[in-house]
C-alpha cells in the first residue's frame, strides 16, 4: 500500500473503521462493537479477504482504537479521517485542532446522539497518536452551498440568528461522491443539474448544480425528508401537540416514535429492512406492500420537489443499499416520475448486477444511473487533501522560515 488513510466512524458503543489505500480492492475494514461490555469484540475483513474476529472484553473506545491501530500499524497509515455527522456551519473538512474540536462540541445540540460519540473517538485517537495528522469530515459540509431560500425555515428570525435553527442536510459525503463519480461517468464532471437518491437505512435526496449541493431533503436533523427504515421523514409538526394533548405523550416518547418506530417499520409493522418487505409483499402482505408504495411515492415527490433547485435536470443517480441493489424500487419510483422526460430501460435496470455502476435509462431524456457510494473513499480523499494543503504547507513555510533564519 502506498498511501493509506485510516477512516474512523465512532458511534456510542461501536467504531467502524477502514484502511483506505490507493486501490479500492486493497481496503481493510471492520467494526468494533458492544464497547464497554464483556461482549466487546472486533469483527473485520483482512487484506486477504479473510474474516477476523477478536474478543476485547470490556474494552472502551480508546482500548478498541489502540487494538485496531496495533493490527494496522505495519501498513503505516499517514493520517486519520474521522466521519463527523454535524459540523454546524463548518463548510469543509478540517484539520483537527483544539479550536475545531471545540466547534464540533458546540454543534452537539444539533446532533446529540452522534457528535458526543465522535468526540470520544477523536479524544482517544489524538491522545494515542499525537504525531498523526487527523481530519474531521462532516456529513453536513457539502450542503453548506445551499442558498438561504433552501436552508431557512419559515420560522421567527431569531431562531435562526440566535439558535442556528435552519436546514443543514446530511449524507453529504455520499451525495458528493456519487454526484462527482456519476457526472464523471456521464462525461460532464461537476457540470449540469443532477439529482441523487441515497437509499439505505437512512435515506435522503439532493439536488446538485455544477458539483455543488443546492438543496437536500434532510433538515435541522436527519429526521426530515423521505421515508426511511425507522424514521418517519416529513410529518405535520403539529403531531407533537396532537399526541401530547390526546395521548399524554411527552416530547421524548414522540421523538423516539418518530426516529425509531416509524418509517418502513412503522408502516409495515413488520421490518425496517427493504429486502424483508419486498419478500413479504410478494407473499401477499398488504402492510408491506403499502410501506413500499409510500416509500417510492414520497421519494419521487421529494425528487420532483428538489428539481426546483436546478436550472435543468441532466439526470438522476441511485445509491445506498436499496438504490444500488433493488431494481424493483428503482422502477416503482420512476413510475411516479413521468414528468421530466425520464425514461427507464426495464431491461438495463433489471440486468444491473449488485455493487456495479451502470446507466439504466433508455437513451432519451435525462440520464439515470446506479452509482455505488463510497463514503470511506471520499473521507480518505478529503483527509489527504486537507493534510496536503494544510500540514505540508505549514511544514513548507516552517522549513522556509528556518532556512531564512539560518
Ligand atoms: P446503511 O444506511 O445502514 O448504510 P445500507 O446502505 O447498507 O444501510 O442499506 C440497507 C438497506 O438496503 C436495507 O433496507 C436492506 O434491506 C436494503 N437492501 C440491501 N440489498 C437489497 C436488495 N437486494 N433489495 C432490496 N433492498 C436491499
Amino acid at each position: 500500500m502506498s498511501t493509506s488513510i485510516l477512516v474512523i466512524n465512532c458511534g456510542s458503543s461501536s467504531i467502524k473503521y477502514a484502511l483506505v489505500s490507493d486501490r479500492r480492492e486493497d481496503r481493510i475494514f471492520g467494526l468494533a462493537e458492544n464497547l464497554g461490555s464483556p461482549e466487546a469484540r472486533i469483527k473485520g475483513i483482512t487484506v486477504g479477504g479473510e474474516a477476523l474476529e477478536l474478543s476485547i472484553p470490556n474494552a472502551d473506545h480508546e482500548k478498541a482504537l489502540e487494538t485496531i491501530l496495533e493490527r494496522l500499524s505495519h501498513y503505516n497509515p499517514q493520517a486519520i479521517g474521522h466521519r463527523v455527522v454535524h459540523g454546524g456551519t463548518l463548510t469543509k473538512a478540517e484539520l483537527l485542532t483544539p479550536e475545531i474540536v471545540q466547534r464540533i462540541r458546540e454543534a452537539t445540540p444539533l446532533a446529540p446522539l452522534h457528535n458526543p460519540a465522535h468526540l470520544v473517538g477523536i479524544d482517544a485517537t489524538m491522545r494515542l497518536f499525537p504525531e498523526l495528522p487527523q481530519v474531521a469530515v462532516f456529513d453536513t459540509a457539502f450542503h453548506q452551498t445551499m442558498p438561504s431560500h433552501a436552508y431557512r425555515y419559515a420560522l421567527p428570525k431569531f431562531l435562526y440568528t440566535q439558535h442556528n435553527v435552519r436546514r443543514y442536510g446530511f449524507h453529504g459525503t455520499s451525495h458528493a461522491y456519487v454526484s462527482d463519480r456519476g457526472s464523471e461517468l456521464a462525461g460532464s464532471f461537476r457540470e449540469g443539474g443532477w439529482l441523487t437518491a441515497h437509499l439505505g437505512n437512512g435515506s435522503s435526496t439532493c439536488a446538485i448544480w455544477n458539483g455543488q449541493s443546492v438543496d437536500t431533503s434532510m433538515g435541522l436533523t436527519p429526521l426530515e425528508g423521505v421515508v426511511m427504515g425507522t424514521r418517519s421523514g416529513d410529518v405535520d409538526p403539529s403531531i407533537h401537540s396532537f399526541l401530547a394533548t390526546n395521548l399524554g405523550w411527552d416530547i421524548y416518547k414522540i421523538d423516539k416514535m418518530l426516529n425509531s418506530q416509524s418509517g418502513l417499520l412503522g408502516l409495515s409493522d413488520l421490518s425496517n429492512d427493504m429486502r424483508t418487505l419486498i419478500e413479504a409483499s410478494e407473499q401477499g402482505n398488504e402492510d408491506a406492500t403499502l410501506a413500499i408504495e409510500v416509500f417510492c411515492y414520497r421519494l419521487a415527490k421529494s425528487l420532483a420537489g428538489l428539481s426546483c433547485g436546478l436550472p435543468r435536470i441532466d439526470g438522476l443517480f441511485f445509491t445506498g443499499g436499496i438504490g444500488e441493489n433493488s431494481a424493483y424500487i428503482r422502477e416503482k419510483t420512476m413510475s411516479y416520475l413521468p414528468h421530466f422526460g425520464f425514461n427507464l430501460s426495464k431491461e438495463k435496470n433489471d440486468e444491473l448486477k449488485r455493487g456495479t455502476e451502470g446507466r439504466i435509462d433508455a437513451g432519451v431524456g435525462p440520464q439515470i444511473w446506479v452509482v455505488p457510494t463510497d463514503e470511506e473513499g471520499r473521507i480518505a480523499k478529503e483527509t489527504i487533501h486537507v493534510v496536503e494543503t494544510e500540514v505540508h504547507q505549514t511544514t513548507g513555510k516552517k522549513l522556509k522560515a528556518q532556512a531564512m533564519m539560518a
